[in-house]
């Protein structure tokens, strides 16, 4: 008899590694500088736009920092620290998320 896994289930085994080297910060505080470094998600990498995953959503450290729409994770660079989880977590073949300097606010 076979045994079902499911899909979170499985990316963890992946994923777990990852999670006890990642640090977990917070956001910063409002009074804090702007993050020099923001995530961005290679649509063409992501698991998400062909299948199911969901993995930077649920380990990232900042509520709000990564949303979904329908499915599709986005970053949400007001709220993202620059922390690096959610490259470190992606499950991607191609990692799917990069760290990359913030541009000015205009
Ligand atoms: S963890 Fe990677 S593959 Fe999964 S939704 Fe996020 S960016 Fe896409
Ligand atoms: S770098 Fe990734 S994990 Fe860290 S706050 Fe930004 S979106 Fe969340």
């Amino acid at each position: 008899m076979s045994e079902v896994v499911s899909r979170r289930d499985f990316l963890g085994l992946f994923v777990a590694p990852f999670q006890r080297r990642a640090a977990a910060p917070t956001a910063p505080a409002p009074s804090e500088p702007v993050p020099a470094r923001v995530a961005v998600i290679q649509g063409r990498f992501c698991l998400a736009y062909r299948s199911i995953c969901s993995v930077c959503v649920e380990r990232c450290p900042v509520p709000g920092a990564i949303v979904t729409e329908r499915g599709i994770p986005r970053v949400e660079a007001a709220h993202c620290t620059g922390c690096g989880v959610c490259a470190q977590v992606c499950p991607a073949p191609r990692n799917a998320i990069l760290q990359v300097p913030r541009r000015p606010a205009p």
